[in-house]
């Protein structure tokens, strides 16, 4: 049958998110290294939380989210007046698009940056711009040549997925007073509470207007599967971004384990401090294994292979082995395999498989 019904202008350009995979056919001791997950899951106020709000599933949720706001302006020092809330960070990724972006806009992101900012700019109608990095880093200069009368937002994760990255906060705070007025820098920092005493860009918001920081807690609250985000922005983008915000986009189970969760900064520390030393001691392993990588900032790893040709290999080695990891040719890095910190015993898998893999016995 034919029609004449048709999407708007980009939405049959965007290529479908594809997930980090779980599952191997045949093997039942499956690791998923793929996704950047905690793989200590939640903590337990966090569980006892939920339960309790299980009692109350029949209630309408809050819809300005007040208590969440408040955990989390405690805990981070923050005003809560300038939070909000999302679905997944993702979702207000969405709607900085939506407030932001449409057609004759563009949206600039970096070479390697998170799939979802080109997914949305072009949802929203607007040109994604896509940036070169520096060594597969964030550069500066290349997003400041790349702005023009037409750009609305700016991207950068910091530290970055896939590449584990980061630019200093003097360079952030640089590339947000030389943006032009008309701009707003949007800072994801979903791996912000990986790296010791950083406030992931949330002092530069305050001092400035064109400057949001967006969190979630998906990555060391372990609650992906939950699908809860927050951000922090000056009142004017704040007001603007509750405009196109579902009153009821956040079910009260999400805000009563996001609250818990966030209160838990006992179990925040333990979960960095134990990525952290597992993160060293496999990127050293994997060195030694001659399998290079850049420092990381974040929870995972980008393996760097030789070739395309080697590091699909490894990839293959690893999924006979029972362990599934991330493929990274989509973004821009054919020759790198990005592996999630997982437990210790994960940890060690991984090493003893690539090993095997190098044709080394450990
Ligand atoms: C995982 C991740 C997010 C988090 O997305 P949620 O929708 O909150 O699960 C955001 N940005 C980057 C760069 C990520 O890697």
């Amino acid at each position: 049958m034919s029609h004449a019904i048709y999407p708007k202008p980009g939405v049959l350009e965007i290529a479908p998110y594809v997930g980090g995979e779980s599952q191997i056919e045949g093997i039942h001791d499956v690791v998923k290294l793929s996704s950047n997950e905690n793989p200590f899951g939640p903590s337990d106020v966090v569980k006892d939380a939920i339960k309790k709000a299980a009692l109350r599933l029949h209630r309408y949720p809050s819809t300005d989210h007040h208590a969440l706001r408040s955990a989390i302006a405690d805990v981070y020092k923050l005003d809560a007046e300038r939070i909000i809330c999302g679905c997944g960070s993702d979702e207000i990724i969405t709607f900085l698009c939506q407030a932001y972006g449409g057609p004759g806009t563009e949206v600039i992101y970096t070479e390697h940056g998170f799939s979802m900012y080109r997914i949305s700019a072009l949802a929203a109608g607007s040109a994604p711009i896509e940036v070169d990095e520096h060594e597969r880093t964030v550069d500066v200069d290349a997003i400041l040549e790349a702005v023009t009368f037409r750009t609305r937002l700016v991207f950068i994760a910091n530290p970055a997925n896939p590449t584990g990255t980061m630019i200093g906060s003097n360079e952030v705070a640089r590339l947000a007073a030389e943006l032009p007025e008309h701009v707003l820098l949007v800072l994801d920092g979903a791996y912000a509470e990986f790296v010791e005493d950083y406030d992931g860009g949330a002092r530069l918001v305050d001092k400035r207007e064109n400057v949001i920081m967006i969190r979630t807690f998906s990555k060391i609250y372990g609650l992906g599967g939950l699908r809860i985000g927050w951000a922090y922005g000056p009142a004017h983008v704040i007001d603007a971004l509750n405009r196109v915000r579902g009153p009821f986009n956040l079910s009260d189970l999400q805000m009563a384990a996001a609250e818990a969760a966030v209160r838990d900064t006992a179990y925040v520390d333990k979960c960095r401090n134990e990525n952290a030393r597992l993160r060293s001691w496999m990127a050293k392993a994997l060195a030694e294994l001659g399998v290079a990588s850049d420092t990381s900032c974040a929870n995972f790893i980008l393996a760097r292979f030789h070739d395309t040709g080697e590091a699909d290999a490894c990839e293959a080695h690893l999924r006979a082995d029972g362990l599934l990891v991330r493929k990274v040719a989509g973004y821009k890095l054919p020759n790198c395999l990005r592996i999630t910190v997982g437990d210790e015993a994960s940890c060690r898998r991984v090493v003893h498989s690539i090993a095997g893999f190098k044709g080394q016995d450990l």
